[in-house]
């Protein structure tokens, strides 16, 4: 297949362009550098089946050729990005997405939204299962991600439903792994990068707000295996493990061996109190549910925080 990835030098999207690339079929990877870096498809570069175009998704979309698939992840996507770039995330969740679901709908591809758990908002039903609507403040600083994303999955519906377009909408619960940014602001990175330096680990509020976290690896394998129906979605897929942030840093801090005290700081606004996602729907449509022990995930992340000291440092 002729796959086409937007935000294919991020987190989420150098996992998926490598999947890719590995399982035979040939990528496009497209990505501005706003938040992703090519340094992350850096071991593709030199494949013939690999092609990475500076892009930016929000002006247009312009690929030549045939498409069978559009994997769209362009965004920034931890809070710390968004907000600081509230207007570009929004951007990337409506014209983005409206560019690259008309790349779709042009080259007759499937087309694969990935959304997110934060539509769910600061959610009243725990856990939370496809069917609920979520609870989310379009006012406060979040809204810029929340609604894009929101946006986002009515403008695929809109696509379906008028256009006739094979879409289907992930909604990502928290993933964590190699090439996440040691400085991109969320929970286990941070964790990890003040563990090893030695600094105060930051526990948001008084760390009993939880999140379930999914090794990337487990991720990629859902989203691939969503990405290979018809299923229009939206699916939840994550780990339903779920910890509090004041355990997750004592965790990471006795994987690391370090001494670091926990310090104790401002919860954001709008942070969620709980998070987990219901997989009924993936486990007996995909067949798929996570399979990486998060202990061992949390090693393999530290392992390659350990291995770039450069990034680690700069903080
Ligand atoms: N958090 C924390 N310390 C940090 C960064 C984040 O305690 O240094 C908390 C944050 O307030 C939230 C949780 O960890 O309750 C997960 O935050 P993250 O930014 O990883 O992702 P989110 O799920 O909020 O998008």
């Amino acid at each position: 297949m002729r796959i086409v990835v937007t935000g294919g030098a991020g987190f989420l999207g150098s996992h998926l362009c490598t999947r890719l690339v590995e399982d035979g079929h040939d990528v496009l990877c497209l990505d501005n550098f706003c938040t992703g870096v090519p340094r992350n498809v850096e071991h593709l570069l030199g494949h013939d089946r690999f092609r990475l175009v500076k892009a930016d998704v929000t002006d247009y979309v312009h690929v030549t050729g045939d498409v069978d698939l559009v994997l769209h992840f362009a965004s920034p996507a931890s809070p710390i990005d968004y907000l600081e770039l509230p207007i570009e995330t929004m951007k990337v969740g409506s014209l983005g997405t409206l560019h690259a679901l008309g790349l779709a709908k042009e080259r007759g591809a499937r087309f694969v939204l990935a959304s997110t758990s934060e539509t769910y908002g600061d959610p009243q039903v725990h856990p939370q299962t496809e069917d609920y609507w979520g609870h989310v403040n379009p006012v406060g600083p979040r809204g810029v991600y929340d609604e894009a994303k929101r946006f986002g999955e009515a403008l695929t519906m809109a696509y379906r439903r008028t256009h006739d377009v094979n879409t289907g909408i992930v909604r990502i619960f928290n993933t964590f792994g190699p090439r996440m940014r040691p400085n991109d602001g969320r929970a286990i990175p941070n964790f990890i990068r003040q563990a090893i330096n030695g600094d105060p680990i930051t526990v948001a509020g008084d760390g009993k707000q939880t999140r379930s976290v999914c090794y990337v690896e487990d991720l990629v394998d859902g989203i691939l295996r969503f990405a290979m129906t018809d299923h229009p979605g939206p699916m939840n897929i994550g780990n339903p493990s779920e910890i509090s942030m004041l355990d997750l840093a004592g965790w990471i801090r006795d994987l690391v061996g370090s001494e670091s005290e926990i310090s104790f700081i401002e919860r954001p606004t709008d942070d969620p109190a709980v998070r987990r996602p219901d997989i009924t729907l993936a486990r007996e449509t995909l067949g798929w549910q996570p399979v990486v022990e998060v202990e061992d995930g949390l090693r393999r992340t530290i392992a390659w925080f350990r291995e770039h000291p450069e990034l680690v440092r700069v903080g």
